[in-house]
């Protein structure tokens, strides 16, 4: 979500004439666009800003902005404490051209926050925005994701976003199939469609209700367009078969599904607010993979909620167990303001048990992601290529001369193989040779 949303703003500043620079010398604003779901998160923004308040000293004409969701949850603080002359919260990114340009005018400091966020949508413009700046800025070529629904409705007991993004809203489909069409002329392949609870896409239009299913049939009918994904996914019913029969119907629809468990422990659960128990959620799983033969899925977890015991920690280790993930994101808990958790809860269990939980589940899920990524070995795979691999990969089976690429599955393994940059945007195929828990390594093959 965050990327779409720095990729929207470049591209409206573009538009307005800005140009862009990577070094902070040179420019005459710096816009931070911000994620308040972790702690760590905000920690690292503040302490960017302290240092731009360094630079300032020298360059007082120097505008600092800090827009998204730290944006929405700080507001005033911000300008008041951390030197900030415009904090622009998620839904007012629409204005943040004309925000910038009365910073640099006036010279006052500029506050733009949804007063109550959780009545006040403000869709109309954030529609526009959206539908008039999407095609133009992207950070993957060939790709682009694609907002279905903003905010969430769900109120997990631990999570920030509906405090910070507002009520759950499922986009109109012609507007999300028309930027889509528009994104297809400019050469992407892939659209990732984006919700905060995505399976529960649905929109309705006096008699007609349009769901994830209709709108993955809808984006399938565009030519251009080979892959689909959507994230990410909450483990409920609704909607639920639909999606998967499409994407057992649909060739072009991803058999990748992120689908975050949490926890396995029921009485955590329960505490989170999540409503399912670990044995349905396994259930869905079963049946997922039942329908998408080929299925590849993802997880996400949250060790050290309050209260979680030894106890309740191995029951989430036997469920990764069970749920055999491509590969799972797993974080510390970290208590956020305002939330249930935050409110209710004490955060007792304490930070080495925290991290302790966080690197033995990693250990577990390695070795799941070691054992599935072994299956392909010498497999032929269809990749999407996304530039130059940025971290220099050790892949002795090829010659050093060409640059090494990388390049994702249609199930979303990631592929690293020794190819011409101009592959960048485009679909090569590679023959898998090396295996690690995170990565494939191939050689390429000859296209055709
Ligand atoms: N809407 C998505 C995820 C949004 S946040 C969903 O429901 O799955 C992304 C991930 O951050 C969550 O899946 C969760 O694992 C993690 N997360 C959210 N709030 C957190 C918190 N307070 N502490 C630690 N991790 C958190
Ligand atoms: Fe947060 Fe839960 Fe909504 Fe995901 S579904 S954004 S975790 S409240």
């Amino acid at each position: 979500m965050n990327k779409l949303d720095t990729s929207l703003v470049t591209a409206a500043l573009k538009d307005a004439g800005c140009v862009l620079t990577d070094s902070v010398k040179q420019a005459d604003a710096v816009l931070i666009n911000t994620c308040s779901v972790r702690e760590h998160a905000e920690q690292r923004v503040i302490s960017h800003l302290g240092r731009l308040k360094h630079i300032r000293k020298t360059r007082p004409e120097l505008i600092v902005a800090v827009i998204g969701c730290m944006a929405q949850r700080l507001g005033a603080e911000l300008l008041e404490r951390h030197n900030v002359d415009l904090v622009c919260g998620p839904a007012q990114i629409p204005q943040i051209t004309q925000l910038l340009q009365d910073a640099r005018k006036t010279k006052q400091k500029i506050i733009a926050v949804t007063e109550k966020i959780r009545k006040n949508p403000e869709s109309t413009a954030l529609e526009e925005f959206e539908s008039i700046h999407s095609a133009a800025d992207r950070a993957v070529p060939g790709q682009a994701f694609v907002r279905v629904m903003r905010g969430c409705d769900n109120f997990c007991s631990y999570c920030i976003v509906p405090y910070v993004r507002g009520p759950e809203i499922s986009r109109p489909p012609n507007a999300v199939i028309d930027q889509i069409k528009k994104l297809a002329q400019t050469g992407v392949k892939l659209v990732t469609l984006l919700g905060q609870r995505v399976n529960a896409y649905c929109y309705v239009a006096g008699e007609k209700t349009c769901c994830l299913a209709d709108l993955l049939e809808m984006a399938s009918r565009i030519d251009a367009i080979k892959w689909i994904r959507f994230v990410t996914s909450y483990p409920s019913e609704t909607f639920f078969h639909p999606i998967l029969r499409a994407m057992r119907d649909l060739p072009k629809v991803c058999p990748y599904l992120h689908i975050p468990a949490q926890s396995g422990a029921d009485r955590i659960l329960k505490a989170m607010n999540r409503r399912y128990t670990a044995a349905q959620y396994l259930h869905m799983l079963a049946r997922a993979r039942e329908i998408v033969p080929g299925l590849e899925i993802a997880g996400d977890f949250i060790v050290g909620f309050p209260g979680e015991t030894d106890q309740d920690f191995d029951a989430t280790v036997e469920l990764v167990k069970k749920a055999r993930y491509k590969n799972a994101f797993i974080f510390k808990y970290s208590p956020r303001p305002v939330t249930h958790a935050e409110r209710n809860l004490a955060d007792n269990v304490p930070v080495d048990v925290k991290k302790q939980r966080n690197i033995e589940l990693l250990a577990v899920q390695e070795r799941i992601s070691g054992a599935l990524a072994r299956k392909f070995l010498n497999k032929r795979l269809t990749v999407l290529v996304e530039g130059l691999s940025k971290k220099p990969h050790l892949n002795r089976s090829e010659e050093p001369e060409s640059p090494q690429l990388l390049g994702r599955t249609e199930h979303d393994w990631i592929v690293v193989f020794n190819g011409p940059e101009e592959l960048t945007g485009s679909f090569a195929e590679v023959k898998i040779t090396n295996t690690t828990p995170l990565t494939l390594f191939g050689q390429l093959l000859p296209q055709g």
